[in-house]
């Protein structure tokens, strides 16, 4: 029978294991989750009608800090894929060396079904069911799939009014006015474009020689797009969930985006200030685009996209995981065989919830940083994560996932273990 995407997620762990030196227990701790939360969430739609949404919340572990992730809406989402996604950041947390441990929600809808009104009503009452299980010293929720600042906003002040204290620490990636922090809205674009540019320096690469195609044009992919384009890669090849465009020459990414804002698609233009013109480019498929002849490839979409049906024909050398869990442990295998480098999630895409703990902090204080402040230490953690987890690979001879798995073990482990062991309770310590 296949494995549930929790399974797999928990299956990596006993590989990364060997190469931890941790106790036992404290691997023993880690497959399990915490705390699950399934809740009904009713709606008052336009129409009049009321409609009932499923929402979960799931805390994996809290060792080293009260537990960090984001909601997600999207018709997918279900306890399974929640578990594992509160799995991932548990460790996503560790890698970066932020106090938190890890957790995720979501809501199973497809929001572009919903207007603006009935958006607004759905956030608000997830919160109202989820209120006593958040809070800014124990779980705080964040932005992830098809939810965004205005939505953080909207349950910022739900949960205000329910606890009678304005508490923007509670929820993270808020809009500005509202307690956001300045650079929160680009981070897991700019951490994994931060991830590329310490690869470029090992690899000493020229970035106009490298194509790039990336999967997903949300709010990852678009800002790895434009700030890999400005620093001069050529970006070939992205796509949304309807599909997507190749152009061997490479791409104007600003007019892209100008595009994709103003009609919800990507389109193959060139733009003038907000005139466009369309230019020569192939229409392909998600599935297609995967397997371009380029060397680094962005999966930023959802996850399961890489399996071992397509892995032997992915091309690129470098996979670069601006999703959660876009390849799966079987293409893992096949892919590190092939000797492709993947960087993988949980320290590509951790720009994200860095940058939450920035805003977390700032609004703890009441005291805001400057935009520049914000890139810069986010530059500082993301390069010495990278090259810690580089080393890591290099001197256990496993490959990249493996080794940031195993660098966050060891930091778990050496909060499980301060709470003491069986060796420590044996005696034997
Ligand atoms: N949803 C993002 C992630 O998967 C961000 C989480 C956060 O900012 O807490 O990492």
């Amino acid at each position: 029978m296949a494995k549930s995407l929790f399974e797999d997620a928990v299956a990596r762990l006993d590989e990364a294991y060997k190469h931890a030196h941790i106790d036992k227990e404290s691997l023993n701790r880690l497959k399990f989750t915490k705390s699950i939360l399934e809740v009904s969430v009713p709606v008052r739609m336009d129409d009049g009608s009321l409609q009932i949404f499923t929402g979960y919340r799931v805390r994996h572990d809290d060792t080293r800090g009260p537990t960090k992730g984001g909601l997600r809406y999207h018709p997918n989402v279900d306890m399974d894929e929640v578990k594992a996604l509160a799995f991932w950041m548990t460790f996503k947390c560790a890698v970066m060396g932020i106090p938190y441990g890890g957790a995720k929600g979501g809501i199973s809808v497809d929001p572009k079904n919903l207007s603006r009104l009935e958006l607004e009503r759905l956030s608000r009452s997830f919160i109202e069911q989820i209120a006593d299980f958040i809070g800014p010293d124990t779980d705080i929720p964040a932005p992830d799939v098809y939810t965004n600042a205005r939505i953080m906003g909207w349950m910022m002040d739900e949960y205000s009014k329910i606890s009678r204290c304005y508490t923007p620490a509670v929820i993270t990636g808020k809009p500005i006015p509202l307690g956001g922090s300045l650079g929160r809205d680009d981070a897991t674009g700019r951490g994994v474009f931060y991830c590329i540019e310490e690869l470029r320096k090992k690899r000493n690469w020229d970035p106009k020689d490298i194509k790039v195609a990336i999967q997903g044009f949300g709010n990852a992919g678009k800002h790895v797009a434009n700030l890999l384009h400005q620093a001069g890669y050529t970006i070939v090849a992205v796509s949304d969930s309807q599909g997507g465009i190749y152009r061997e020459q490479g791409f104007d990414i600003p007019s892209l985006i100008h595009a994709k804002n103003s009609t919800r698609r990507v389109k193959a233009v060139y733009c003038e200030g907000s005139v466009c013109e369309a230019v020569d480019a192939q229409h392909i498929t998600n599935e297609e685009l995967l397997e371009l002849p380029v060397d680094i490839l962005i999966p930023a979409a959802l996850e399961n996209q890489i399996t071992q049906k397509n892995a032997p024909n992915i091309k690129a050398s470098v996979i670069v995981e601006a999703a959660n869990g876009p390849v799966t442990s079987q293409a893992d295998k096949i892919l590190t065989e092939k000797n492709t480098l993947i960087i993988p999630d949980i320290l590509a895409n951790a720009g994200g919830v860095t940058v939450s703990y920035f805003e977390w902090a700032q609004n703890k204080n009441g005291y805001y940083w400057g935009e520049e402040e914000v890139h810069q230490k986010l530059q500082t953690i993301m390069a010495r994560e990278f090259n810690n987890v580089y080393s890591f690979m290099e001197n256990k001879a496993c490959d990249m996932r493996t080794a940031a798995y195993g660098h966050a073990l060891n930091r778990l482990d050496d909060a499980i273990r301060a709470q003491g062991t069986h060796e420590f309770f044996s005696g034997q310590q």
